[in-house]
């Protein structure tokens, strides 16, 4: 793998979940700078791949690089403070606190007994602020997350990932349930993240979405990988079709 070009690269990761191989030696590499889709039929590992790469499952066989530097041996707290951020199909705030406590207190979130809002120092407050007003919901930092519609949701969580300044963001199925004008919202803030040279990773069921953010493109079928490169050369080949067609 070149250090150079890639934030990250997952080597010939296996997943077996029992009988069941849901990643069977998929090698994904992350051009710096890409707003990557990841993409493929129902079940062909995806998600999988996220919950590796960010730590949350160890993998049967492989590893994961950030920076070309190995990070398979940390949990996924470790890796989210080494700058691996992602958002989840179905956001995962703490329903009590406001949008701001929750961007706010990300640090301490990570264990939830120091909850406390005296763990939230004033710098901390005022950049959560400053994400929160980024994401569109300057009007909304002292609301309860649990009266927030499911699209504001996801784009505090959206906030909450920013707050660690990582090098690397995974979007799990950011358009799943969101309406257009937040859709179009979205769209905006993956084009002004990847302006500002962030580099992002997006696993998403709506095609034309993802398509027209990419500038890189990974399919993954049955747990490998059957095609990576430019939309339009990926959209081209033969081996996705078929993964799609054998869905
Ligand atoms: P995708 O995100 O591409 O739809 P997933 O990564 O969610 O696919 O799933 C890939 C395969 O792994 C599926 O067959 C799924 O049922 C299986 N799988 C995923 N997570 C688990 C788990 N925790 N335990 C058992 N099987 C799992």
């Amino acid at each position: 793998a070149d250090a150079a070009a890639a934030v990250l690269d997952a080597e010939e990761i296996v997943m077996r979940f029992g009988g069941l191989l849901a990643l069977d030696k998929a090698t994904v590499s992350i051009p710096r700078g890409s707003i990557t889709a990841l993409i493929g039929p129902n079940g062909s590992g995806k998600t999988t791949l996220f919950n590796v790469i960010d730590g949350t499952y160890t993998p049967t066989a492989g590893r994961v690089l950030l920076e070309g530097a190995d990070v398979s041996g940390l949990n996924r707290t470790r890796r989210a403070f080494k700058g691996i951020g992602r958002t989840y199909q179905l956001p995962r705030l703490f329903n009590s606190m406001t949008a701001l406590e929750n961007v706010a207190a990300v640090n301490s979130s990570f264990s939830i007994r120091r909850l406390a809002k005296s763990a939230v120092s004033g710098a901390e407050a005022a950049r959560a602020t400053e994400l929160l007003e980024f994401v569109g919901l300057a009007e909304y930092v002292h609301e309860k997350a649990t009266d927030m519609s499911y699209g504001q949701r996801k784009l505090v969580e959206l906030a909450q990932v920013l707050m660690l300044d990582p090098a690397i963001i995974l979007l799990d199925e950011p358009a799943a349930g969101i309406n257009r004008t937040l859709l179009k919202r979205l769209s905006g803030l993956i084009t002004a993240l990847h302006g500002s040279g962030r580099t992002i990773v997006i696993v998403e069921h709506d095609m034309e979405f993802v398509l027209s953010l990419a500038d890189h493109v990974t399919v993954l079928a049955r747990g490998q990988v059957v095609a990576t490169g430019d939309p339009a050369h990926v959209s081209s080949d033969p081996r996705v079709l078929e993964a799609y067609l054998g869905d």
